[in-house]
């Protein structure tokens, strides 16, 4: 028998590794549990940090990741 699965992500502010911002990314899971580092949904390995308040409201929302999770 075969259940329907809902995907579940959360998306999460990544830094860039080299410039100044970065970009909201959507990860795999129910939440960030403290994992140091994961793969996004747009598959990107990236290092995983607590995001402050400032990056919420300035990181753009990944478009690879968003046009993913649609076509799920
Ligand atoms: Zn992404």
């Amino acid at each position: 028998m075969h259940t329907e699965q809902a995907q579940r992500h959360f998306w999460l502010p990544v830094p860039n590794e080299n410039l100044p911002g970065g970009v909201r990314h959507a990860f795999r899971g129910a939440r960030w549990d403290g994992l140091a580092s994961a793969e996004t949904v747009c598959g990107e390995p990236v290092a995983l940090a607590q995001p402050s308040e400032l990056d919420w409201i300035y990181f753009p929302t990944c478009a690879d990741c968003n046009s993913r999770l649609k076509g799920e």
